[in-house]
């Protein structure tokens, strides 16, 4: 066994490790036998399908666990800096395929799979999503946590553990509805809590359960409990076995019952009962500030915990403070954990006893803060009551990085007084509130936005002042993702064609998939990377059948447009292309227009009305368009429920057309756009995000760009005018009669008059309308290309090719060098 499984990742991948060190291969299969046996006591012949993932979990977790120690113990023998990633978001996904992969544990699987009789792939199955994080932002700490590992970086990642996370979607009668996400129901066979390491965070208020939910009773101070959860993050090879730390609350009495003895019992009992609801559920809003207290007590309960954990494991090495910032990285990812700056210098000052000058120097040389919008409606702003009730003096510290800050922007300009207001850390207004960006800014040394365009808008218009204060602190990060999970786990068919091609070292070195670039005018490559991509979409077409009875045709073009559902996303945009093109379907049969499939698939927040219409609206589309005779098999459209890392993982190897087209200078990034384009899409996208830097790097001929640039879109803003799009364009027009019209609504008048007058009577923000024409004249040539099925191959396999500079890995490489001033730290 031992031989086998050595022999086979040595000569796969050369540049891997020697994992023969690990004590258990050997006796795998009767590892997974003996938990069947002690932990879940079935018999391994009766066992169910959900006993067996569990087991098979913790023989996996069992061969990690000398390495995971291991890596521990490096780093604490060897006191390298370390980097904390801090987010309220890891949209993990499924673990287990990914660990398995990572750790190289392939044959393993087989043969316990052959011994134990085991369907591998149904398996899989029972294990739900963790699905800690709304979309891009949260699906980007866990890519990086996968680089940082890969990488070798001491390193961590650092959230909450709620107990339910990103809501369910189910779609009713074409109506989006939130069901809960109870995954932790059974025991999650990855996570390890650490009681032991628990930590207390003071607050200033307490918790009750009022009429069912949580609310807060200001100046009656109390304390919480943070109990630690470890789930390890395998580096590709097994070498480096990071951990991501999650925090559950808990009150008090949960480890001292002391307050039963003494105070009240039943009033000890609630209290309880309402701290350890802090952590219960993820709040589902990626776009617009919540503004909820409860949200803000998540956001300073991250950081409380966080702070207090790593500054015990610096103390426990380090005996000068002043080696802080050499020790210790902290990135915060957006300013969901930036309460960093006002806590830590709360540390430093009240509890080590620094002068006000040591601890800010300090402060701002570990923290570093990424940006992740532009949106204005999305910037944090907390009321300064929130402050006054939980957290007294981190609003006494605020106040007073202020009043040194905006004294020295007086000092710096003398009498502007309106640049004063703009930077203050404190919105005066109706209710003062607390700027978080500004706080964050302030208080670091680094601010990065995730692609060229979005920190360049940031240093140009949304944060200038502070861009012109301080230019050196305004960098860019361009955002990556992980060629593992979204490459060589996704899309198996398509990594064996590049591995038989360059070998494949391209996992863990995707610069290497730029050799491709030459395959592009083979022909036998270009036949192996079509069947690759046929083999994808056959694949995908018999799951959806099999798991919802839905039938798409693999030999139609698979064109898919799955992210949040926001009105800058433009979902409207192509539900727009999609009525004309059905539109000239219907006014000419006969004409040549290759069959397409429009898959959509997206979660809208549930207080986002318009977003929930427009999933409305799509599934309405679907059902018009599936129920008339005239277009049967020449165009379809698909709503994909419940969107989440799985079902990007299904879809994207088997997509021949991304959809990337928002507003121009609204989407910070995208990532979305990366995997596509790593899988061999061809992207219609208009110039906004890491978009414009792919195509730079795949070139702009392999890409189908069209509409207005961020430059144009925000010039247009005094007089653009949809209805003149709306009389100048009889498509356009005739689309939206059809929806006043009641087309895809016959049966419930008026249900969509409201997404009319976005685009029309209230002004169409997004600018829908002024990009249609070209949107569909890009269309047009992507979908002639397609019949070449030669040059279609060709421009595929050069966006492949050109895909390297967005591996999570580059990304990670730029922070560690550029922010972090680290190095690895090798696991022997
Ligand atoms: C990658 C990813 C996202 C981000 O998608 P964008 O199109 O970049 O907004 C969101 N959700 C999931 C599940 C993802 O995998």
């Amino acid at each position: 066994m031992d031989e086998l499984i050595h022999a086979d990742a040595v000569e796969k991948h050369a540049h891997l490790p020697n994992l023969s060190s690990m004590p258990y291969l050997g006796q795998a299969d009767t590892f997974f036998e003996r938990h069947l046996l002690s932990d879940a006591l079935v018999e391994p012949a009766t066992a169910y399908q959900r006993q067996r993932f569990e087991a098979m979990a913790r023989s996996v977790r069992d061969i990690l666990a000398e390495r995971w120690i291991r890596t521990q113990r490096t780093y604490d023998q060897a006191n390298p800096k370390r980097v904390y990633y801090m987010s309220m978001e890891f949209l993990i996904g499924r673990s287990m395929s990914n660990n398995v992969m990572n750790l190289v544990l392939d044959r393993f699987i087989e043969s316990t799979s052959r011994e134990a009789n085991l369907d591998w792939l149904d398996l899989l199955e029972q294990e739900p999503d963790a699905g800690l994080g709304n979309g891009g932002l949260g699906r980007l700490a866990a890519c990086f946590l996968d680089s940082m590992a890969s990488m070798e970086l001491p390193a961590m990642g650092y959230g909450l553990r709620y107990e339910y996370g990103m809501f369910r979607q189910a779609i009713e009668d074409g109506w989006q509805h939130e069901q809960p996400d109870n995954w932790l129901r059974r025991q999650d066979p990855w996570e390890v809590s650490r009681r032991g390491q628990f930590v207390e965070v003071k607050l200033g208020c307490s918790f009750e359960m009022h009429q069912g939910a949580l609310t807060i009773i200001a100046n009656k101070p109390s304390t919480l409990i943070g109990v630690p959860y470890d789930r390890p993050i395998v580096g590709f090879g097994g070498k480096t076995i990071n951990s991501l730390r999650l925090w559950s609350a808990a009150a008090p009495d949960y480890f001292d019952f002391q307050e039963f003895s003494s105070g009240d019992f039943v009033g000890a009992l609630v209290g309880s009962i309402a701290a350890q609801t802090l952590t219960r559920v993820l709040y589902p809003d990626d776009s617009t500030e919540m503004g909820q207290s409860l949200r803000f007590a998540q956001e300073y309960f991250l950081v409380a915990c966080s702070l207090a954990d790593l500054l015990r494991r610096f103390r426990r090495d380090n005996d000068d403070w002043n080696e802080l910032p050499n020790k210790v990285a902290i990135q915060m990812n957006d300013t969901h954990p930036a309460l960093t700056v006002p806590e830590l210098m709360r540390i430093l000052l009240d509890d080590v006893h620094l002068g006000w000058d040591q601890a800010w120097d300090l402060t701002q040389r570990t923290l570093a803060y990424t940006n992740h919008t532009l949106l204005p409606e999305a910037l944090e702003k907390w009321p300064l009551h929130y402050f006054r009730q939980m957290l007294p003096r981190q609003l006494e510290i605020i106040y007073e990085i202020n009043r040194r800050f905006l004294d020295d922007v007086r000092n710096r300009h003398p009498g502007d007084d309106k640049l004063v207001e703009r930077v203050s850390l404190i919105e005066e207004g109706h209710e003062d509130k607390v700027r978080m960006a500004h706080v964050a800014i302030v208080g670091s040394h680094s601010t990065n936005g995730v692609a060229a365009i979005h920190s360049e808008l940031l240093r140009t218009t949304t944060v200038r002042d502070f861009a012109e204060l301080y230019p050196e602190r305004f960098n860019n990060k361009t955002n990556g993702v992980t060629p593992r999970r979204w490459v060589r786990l996704a899309n198996p068919e398509l990594s064996d064609v590049i591995s038989e091609a360059i070998g494949n070292n391209w996992v863990a070195d995707f610069d290497q998939i730029g050799r491709l670039k030459p395959l592009a005018d083979d022909a036998a490559f270009r036949e192996a990377f079509l069947g690759a991509k046929r083999h994808a979409k056959v694949r995908f077409a018999s799951w959806l059948k099999e798991s919802s009875g839905q039938i798409v045709d693999p030999d139609s073009i698979f064109d898919c447009h799955i992210k949040r559902i926001h009105e800058y996303k433009r979902q409207l945009l192509n539900a727009l292309r999609v009525i004309i093109l059905y539109s000239r379907l219907r006014a000419n049969p006969g004409m040549n227009m290759a069959p397409r499939t429009f898959f959509f698939a997206g979660k809208a927040a549930p207080a986002y009305k318009i977003a929930k219409l427009i999933i409305k609206f799509i599934n309405n589309l679907a059902l018009t368009i599936e129920k008339d005779p005239l277009v049967a098999g020449r165009i379809k459209v698909v709503f994909l429920p419940d969107y989440c890392v799985s079902l990007a993982e299904r879809l994207i190897p088997a997509a021949d057309v991304s959809n990337q087209i928002s507003t121009a200078g609204f989407e910070a990034s995208g990532t979305s756009n990366m995997k596509f384009m790593m899988n061999g899409a061809l992207t219609l996208g208009t110039r906004d995000g890491a978009t414009i830097e792919m195509a730079e790097e795949a070139g702009e001929e392999n890409f189908f760009l069209f509409g207005l640039t961020a430059q144009e879109v925000s010039d247009g803003r005094g007089w653009y005018n949809p209805y003149w799009h709306y009389e100048n364009d009889a498509e356009t027009r005739h689309a939206l009669d059809l929806i006043a019209q009641n087309y895809f609504s016959a049966n419930e008048p008026g249900a969509f008059s409201a997404l009319h007058d976005v685009l029309l009577k209230n002004g169409d923000r997004y600018m829908h309308l002024a990009d249609i024409v070209s949107y569909l004249n890009a269309d047009e040539a992507l979908s002639t290309l397609y019949g070449d099925r030669g040059a279609w191959a060709r421009k595929a396999i050069l966006n492949v090719a050109g895909s390297g500079k967005f591996s999570s890995d580059r990304a990670i490489s730029q922070y560690a060098e550029e922010v972090w001033n680290m190095q690895p730290c090798p696991v022997l």
